[in-house]
């Protein structure tokens, strides 16, 4: 049995200990008075109502029921006001947005409503209280009795479970300062509401009851608007920390994690819309980003197909309303989805979706600002491709597309640092030069001898791999640079290198005849080779030392060859 179901089982235990003896042990010993069934019917549906209109404080949700459960227990006891409370609980608990499941809390949040229902009514009435009193001093005196023996009573349960269950709880919370003055708040309601219903029977409940649903209204709407302006606020700083990001990936990764961590979801996921086809780029799950591959889908399928075929941001609150549409990846656990097109220049580039293990989780004004964000995502991710481009451009040789001198300085700069501080062990440079180059230019002409510079480019790059950097270090001269490589590694790689392009044959288009044909050309290479430390360290002196290798070991010596620089 795993740990949550032997915790229910626990508490559904404790509820049947408890509970249903508890109620019939009140009702025995303290039995309602005789109960006009209309005015009870009356208070239950205004009872109801309030339940259904929380007010949103702190960023959570607060019901302020009490100064119903207080004029009911005035009025009827300690039995009706158990039965009314455990009311409250069950639209409390259907309406609450937690992902713990509802076999768990029923039994909880019962028995503990159970137990500070009979602690303040019990305090009420072994004080002296009198139920249907009409003096208002003593209904004040021990109304506000009533009252924070129930505040203290559920401080110390929600404490006493969350000691036991091992979460870490702090006594006096700023939650629950917030419930001790809302119930201070409400408490002249309250007496007002039993003592003009005591006079004026059911209509009372109207008089006050209007003006409190109005007040919580607007309370709503108040929160509503100061939710929007704050969410406005994080999404104006979204958007500039997304700008400043430079490369596509960051753009990315900062996207996702800082909306989802903006609208609380558990789940977010950026889908790339290309070819007709749905591809996931990034999942972010639980504070993490997942790797594993799931595999494309047509674009109209799924809930992300809708949004592309539809272009309009869509909000589902529960699984019920989606779960017919889905065809793709999603969590099994997941509930509310908020889902938005990512567009520029009013074309389709993917989709956002966030998803989230509570029901209702997200709200109409959270999908604007989420579609808001993923235009200014769009563009940010389109000014990091361009700023990518143009430093790759500045970073490589335009012809070959090989990394240019400048780069090459900088990483064997980089790597000269790792070899002196012992992060490395060796680097070696291999250099070579293009033999009689200038004869192949005169005899085929400048464009043949790009084209055989482009194609022993891609072969050394081939050769290479990701062993090392492959440099275009003038005209017809390359550098490689390995890291860790030994002056004989090098030297192996090197020789093995000319072997292959001595053989190669490399195809050209004769741009000097007048009717173009393909030809065949063999070229051969005279190659240098120096290794840090053993030669120098210090990156300038090992270029130099690959250099007079390759001039004065390899091209004086007869070219096509590969030379050691030797001190
Ligand atoms: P060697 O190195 O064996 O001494 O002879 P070489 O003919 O290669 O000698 P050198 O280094 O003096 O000449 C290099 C030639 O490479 C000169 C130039 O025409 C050619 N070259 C340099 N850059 C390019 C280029 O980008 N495209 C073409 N087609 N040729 C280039
Ligand atoms: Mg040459
Ligand atoms: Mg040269």
């Amino acid at each position: 049995m795993g740990e949550l179901s032997k915790r229910t089982m626990a508490l559904w235990a404790l509820w049947l200990l408890l509970v249903p003896p508890g109620l019939f042990l009140v009702y025995q010993t303290f039995p309602p008075p005789e109960i006009d069934p209309w005015h009870l019917t009356a208070y239950v549906l205004f009872f109801v109502i309030t339940c259904l209109m929380p007010m949103n404080i702190n960023g959570a949700s607060t019901y302020l029921v009490q100064w119903v459960t207080i004029a009911v227990f005035l009025k009827y006891g300690i039995f009706v006001e158990i039965l009314i409370s455990q009311l409250t609980m069950l639209i409390v608990l259907t309406r609450s947005r937690t992902d713990e499941p509802l076999s768990m809390r029923i039994p909880f949040n019962s028995t503990m409503f159970f137990l500070i229902s009979c602690c303040s009514g019990l305090a009420y009435l072994a004080a002296g209280g009198q139920i249907g009193s009409l003096n208002l001093v003593h209904i004040i005196f021990y109304g506000l009795l009533f009252q924070i023996v129930s505040v203290i009573a559920n401080q110390i349960i929600y404490y006493s479970y969350d000691r036991i269950t091992g979460s870490k709880a702090k006594f006096f919370s700023v939650d629950a300062m917030w419930d001790f003055a809302l119930t201070l708040l409400v408490f002249p309601y309250a007496i007002a509401l039993y003592i003009s219903e005591a006079y004026i029977g059911i209509p009372a409940l109207l008089l006050l009851g209007i003006p409190f649903l109005i007040m919580t209204a607007v309370m709503k709407m108040y929160n509503n608007s100061e939710q929007i302006t704050s969410d406005l606020k994080k999404a104006g700083e979204i958007g500039h920390q997304l700008a400043e990001r430079l490369s596509t990936d960051e753009v990315l990764d900062q996207f996702v994690i800082q909306v989802s961590e903006m609208f609380k979801s558990d789940y977010a996921y950026v889908i790339d819309y290309r070819d007709g086809n749905l591809l996931m780029l990034r999942m972010y799950e639980n504070q993490e980003f997942e790797k594993f591959s799931v595999p494309p889908v047509r674009y109209h399928k799924g809930i992300a197909g809708n949004v592309i075929v539809t272009n309009t941001p869509v909000i589902y609150r529960k699984k019920s309303e989606w779960k017919d549409i889905v065809t793709g990846y999603i969590p099994i656990d997941t509930e509310s989805i908020m889902c938005t097109p990512i567009a520029r220049n009013n074309k389709i580039e993917g989709v956002l979706l966030l998803a989230s293990r509570k029901k209702y989780a997200f709200v109409s004004h959270q999908l604007k600002i989420l579609d808001i964000l993923s235009t200014y995502f769009a563009v940010s991710l389109e000014k990091a491709g361009y700023v990518q481009k143009a430093i790759a451009k500045s970073e490589r040789c335009g012809l070959t597309k090989l990394y240019n001198y400048r780069y090459l300085d900088e990483a064997l700069e980089k790597s000269m640092g790792k070899v002196n501080t012992g992060r490395i062990k060796n680097l070696s440079l291999v250099m070579m030069d293009i033999d009689h180059f200038k004869g192949i230019n005169d005899k085929y002409g400048h464009q043949s001898g790009n084209d055989i510079l482009i194609e022993l480019a891609r072969i050394l790059e081939a050769e290479v791999g990701r062993e090392g950097i492959v440099a275009r270090y003038g005209g017809e001269e390359f550098v490689i640079m390995f890291e860790n490589y030994s002056k004989d590694l090098a030297l192996l790689f090197a020789e093995s290198l000319r072997r292959k392009i001595e053989k190669h044959k490399f195809s050209i288009q004769r741009d000097l005849d007048t009717e173009r044909s393909t030809e065949n050309v063999h070229i051969t290479l005279s190659i240098g080779v120096s290794t840090a430390p053993d030669d120098s360290d210090e990156p300038n002196a090992l270029i130099r030392n690959a250099d007079r290798a390759l001039y004065i070991g390899a091209k004086q010596a007869g070219r096509n060859k590969v030379a050691a620089y030797v001190k």
